[in-house]
């Protein structure tokens, strides 16, 4: 792998009595896509709710760009530039599809540039902008998936994190996000893609982490992995 963009050393987070990751060491590529793996439970969800800093890290440390950032509040995490699409979408009802586009923005000043960011994700996602004016949780689930991405990216940030690209949408709309999510990623964004559905997983990233109860048990690339018996007959069926 070339330099890493984020580093997690030695990782410990919970939620109360409850310790949910045990030590969890991952490092994202920097303008790389690198995806978190792992069945239900596994820590996923709470890995990245602990790097956006929604929770608390409990031991270990994460550097963005070299710079600890690990315990600091969500919102200066948000402006050191790492936006989190969560697992849900969790868009805001009575708000409309820009609306909620422009949530991803607040903490911008910079209004020209904000502009010209909309104009990108509508460019990316044409069906947000012919329902721009519609309620955000009134469209379909796979423009859901979209308006939330485009809500992150409203933000403007230097690392996107997503979680649970693929849930509960057709393949033929995921295979669309994961186009996407490629082009939005040559603009020089890093992606760090958290994924229950390991094939769209290793079709859009280039490295992967395996979580299994709270600990990190393999890595590597996606196309080693994607040939290893184990995640073979564990996690793709085959
Ligand atoms: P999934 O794909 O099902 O979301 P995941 O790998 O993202 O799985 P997490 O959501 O991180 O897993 O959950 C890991 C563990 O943490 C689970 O055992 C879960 O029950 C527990 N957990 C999650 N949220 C809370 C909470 N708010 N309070 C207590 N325990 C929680």
């Amino acid at each position: 792998m070339s330099e890493a963009f984020l580093t997690i050393q030695s990782l410990q987070s919970g939620y109360g009595d409850v310790q949910v990751l045990w030590d969890i060491s991952v490092a994202v590529e920097h303008g790389g896509i690198t995806c978190i793996v792992g069945s239900n439970g596994a820590g996923k969800t709470t890995l990245l709710r602990t790097i956006s800093g929604l929770l608390k890290p409990r031991a270990g440390s994460i550097k963005l760009a070299g710079e600890e950032i690990g315990g600091l509040a969500p919102d200066a995490i948000l402006t050191r530039g790492i936006a989190h699409v969560p697992e849900g979408r969790r868009l805001f009802k009575g708000l409309s599809v820009h609306d909620n586009l422009l949530l991803g923005a607040y903490l911008r000043r910079d209004t020209p540039e904000i502009e010209s960011d909309l104009n990108f994700v509508y460019d990316l996602f044409p069906i947000l902008k012919e329902r721009r004016r519609q309620d955000a949780t009134t469209l379909s689930g796979g423009e859901q998936q979209m308006c939330a991405i485009g809500r992150g990216l409203l933000s403007r940030p230097k690392l996107l994190m997503i979680d649970e690209l693929s849930l509960g949408l057709a393949p033929r709309l995921v295979e669309k996000l994961g186009d996407a999510l490629i082009e939005i990623n040559k603009t020089g964004l890093t992606i760090l893609l958290v994924e229950q559905d390991v094939m769209t997983a290793f079709d859009i990233a280039r490295h992967a982490f395996v979580i299994e109860t709270g600990r990190v048990s393999m890595a590597g690339t996606t196309a080693d992995l994607g040939q290893n018996a184990r995640i073979r007959e564990a996690y793709m069926g085959i």
